[in-house]
């Protein structure tokens, strides 16, 4: 049997620009594993991106009790040139107005054309686990992503959408606590050299 190999978000967006996603059904959200990924991050992971903070259309937050922030479209690249759409999930961490590093945070990412919003552009929104004071638009952001846990997919209704969504951040968690993962969240970049 053959199997068709898996497109990445950039191969999608070169040949017919947004994709048809499945519909996230009932039987999908009761039959999540609630954990996701390999016990080791293996490769494509961990993948490292940064960038300033951009407006999207402020749907995310508001909507959705999950405010979403946006990647800027060239620094998704890393990400999408080898990975699929769907959701991840990893350690982001948000600078100061005057560039001083902020703590480092568990997050769940898309990566697509949120199809439940039609949206056209492929983009890259980080949802970070941690309760902000306030926005930080234009602020630099890195990330580092560590694995992928589930299809980008359409719902027939907002609160499904929130139910997946609360699903994922649970599985990120418990996938984040893991050994392997655990040190990304102490230093989100263990391999580089230290001064
Ligand atoms: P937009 O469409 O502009 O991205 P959202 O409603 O998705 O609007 O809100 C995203 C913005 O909310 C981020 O750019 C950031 O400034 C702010 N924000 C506050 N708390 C968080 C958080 N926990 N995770 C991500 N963004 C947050
Ligand atoms: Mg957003």
């Amino acid at each position: 049997m053959t199997t068709t190999p898996e497109k990445t978000a950039e191969d999608l967006q070169a040949s017919s620009g947004r994709p048809s996603a499945p519909l996230g059904t009932e039987t999908f959200r009761k039959s999540r594993p609630d954990i996701a990924g390999p016990d080791i991050v293996e490769p494509p992971f961990p993948i490292f991106l940064s960038g300033a903070v951009q407006k999207g259309f402020g749907r995310g937050g508001k909507d959705l009790g999950c405010p979403t922030a946006n990647l800027p479209d060239e620094s998704i690249i890393p990400m999408s040139s080898v990975c699929k759409p769907g959701v991840y999930f990893g350690y982001a961490q948000v600078y100061g107005r005057s560039g001083q590093e902020g703590r480092v945070h568990p997050m769940v990412m898309s990566l697509g054309w949120n199809p439940f919003y039609k949206n056209e552009r492929l983009t890259a929104e980080i949802h970070i686990m941690h309760d902000f004071q306030s926005d930080f638009y234009g602020h630099d952001m890195q990330a580092v992503i560590l694995g992928y846990i589930r299809p980008e997919l359409d719902y027939t209704s907002k609160e499904a959408l929130i139910e997946d969504i609360n699903t994922d951040k649970r599985v990120a968690l418990r996938s984040l606590s893991r050994e392997s993962y655990v040190k990304f969240g102490v230093d989100p970049n263990p391999g580089a050299a230290d001064e």
